[in-house]
């Protein structure tokens, strides 16, 4: 046995040393990922591009690819975290339910929105959500805070985007159902900045935002575009897993997505089930335009079928899809496409049924005023409360608590609310903040 384990040693430590013996293991695993996909990135650049014949444009390539795979894998954990939360807030909601007449966890709090600004010291902030509970609280700490230069989304936008990124949850977009919301991070909205490459959760709430500000009601589904990325580019085992088995097809008419190409660019997905034609649009010029099209017409009937048999359905059945090719503005620079693939699906959703000719400038400036308007979009259509919800977890309260014990701590120059838990700060940390002016991670 010993010899098989090098954690044989002593007894009582075996399990801290498993555990951690297992993490590595994890850890390994996921940077052991990343590197052979580094590689084959890597043998994919050297052996398919031709161009590449100068080190220096190699490595250049390589670096591009490189960054955008390790974003996409940030993007793919948020989404996992972001999945985590929905279930959360769901227990959540369920509980509440059922408590139904409580006092809700802040009763204390009126003033709407905040300013960045904070006048004098409000003092120290510490409350239990539920006033009644014996905890400590005493409500004469938590004064209304008088309405101060009220911050209008323009202020607010300028101060976030100045800020380097953090994971504080700056909107909740709900989605074209209302049923779930997009949690929109902090280093999220950042990627509107000029010349940032949009993430694609950013991309997503704007699809959802410009199809309940054009009511298009049930016309049009707007797929996930993980989902569409596996339709379009999925192994078979891959997309029988992929069922979307809530949705009925039948109850739309068109479907609009996007999808990742090679972790650094964005192609537009138009799924139209009126002409039965299917448009993947490259924002750059692309030679290969229609014949991709063609390929997601193809990919997408194999989805259908492979879905109506699975699951013994009826949807969409019949249709000859074909590959179309649409009139579009051409992308200038190297990373506005996620702005593109935006406003191409706002124009196509605006003409729809009609497969309009896009008309949209793409020069700089328009790019740089379009990402100003889009982030400002996103902060108006928020319907997350500052006051009543933790700016770290997005949640009200976390689950699996005994309520009574959960403590919140405000920041000082923005007025956020946070779980102590969720901060992960250490214990004398979080004294010297509740003891002195404290300001969170946006704000230090
Ligand atoms: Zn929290
Ligand atoms: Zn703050």
């Amino acid at each position: 046995m010993g010899q098989d384990h090098d954690i044989s040693s002593a007894p009582g430590d075996n399990n801290a040393l498993r555990k951690l013996t297992r993490q590595n293991i994890t850890k390994d695993n996921k940077t052991q990922g990343v590197m052979e996909k580094s590689q084959w990135d890597l043998k994919h650049i050297r052996f398919t591009s031709g161009r590449l014949t100068r080190l220096d444009d190699f490595v250049a390539q390589y670096r591009i690819s490189h960054t955008a795979l390790l974003k996409e894998y940030e993007d793919s954990e948020r989404v996992f975290r972001r999945k985590t939360y929905r279930v959360e807030k769901e227990i959540w909601k369920e509980k509440q339910q059922k408590k139904r007449g409580r006092s809700k966890p802040f009763p204390f709090k009126t003033s709407k929105k905040k300013s960045s600004v904070s006048e004098g010291p409000i003092g120290k902030q510490i409350s239990p959500p539920q006033p009644r509970s014996s905890l400590e609280g005493d409500h004469e700490n938590i004064v209304d805070i008088k309405s101060k230069t009220t911050a209008t989304p323009q202020n607010q936008l300028t101060t976030l985007w100045k800020r380097r990124d953090t994971e504080v949850v700056v909107s909740v977009v709900p989605t074209q159902t209302k049923v779930t919301s997009f949690i929109i991070h902090h280093s999220e909205l950042c990627t509107l900045r000029p010349h940032q490459w949009l993430n694609g959760e950013i991309i997503e709430a704007l699809f959802h935002i410009a199809a309940s500000e054009l009511e298009i009601g049930n016309s049009i589904y707007i797929l996930n575009h993980y989902m569409a990325g596996v339709i379009l580019f999925g192994e078979k085992p891959q997309l029988a897993r992929q069922k979307l088995s809530k949705i009925n097809l039948n109850n739309y008419q068109g479907i609009v997505s996007f999808v990742n190409i090679d972790n650094v660019h964005w192609k537009f997905l138009f799924i139209n089930a009126v002409n039965h034609t299917v448009y993947l649009v490259d924002p750059s010029r692309s030679p290969t335009e229609k014949d991709d099209s063609i390929h997601a017409a193809q990919k997408l009937s194999e989805y259908i079928q492979m879905r109506n048999t699975q699951q013994r359905k009826t949807e969409w059945q019949n249709i000859q899809w074909k590959g179309g090719v649409m009139t579009h503005p051409v992308q200038q620079d190297g990373s506005s496409c996620g702005v593109i693939v935006v406003l191409m699906a706002r124009e196509i959703m605006k003409a729809f049924p009609n497969v309009p000719i896009l008309q949209f400038g793409t020069s700089r400036k328009e790019m740089a005023n379009e990402r100003k308007m889009m982030a400002l979009q996103i902060l108006k259509a928020s319907v997350f409360d500052e006051a009543e919800n933790c700016s770290m977890c997005s949640l009200k309260k976390p689950t699996g608590c005994v309520h009574r014990f959960i403590n919140w701590i405000q920041c000082d120059s923005c007025e956020r609310w946070y779980h102590e838990k969720c901060l992960g700060m250490a214990k004398e940390d979080l004294e010297q903040a509740r003891a002195n002016r404290w300001s969170c991670i946006l704000c230090s």
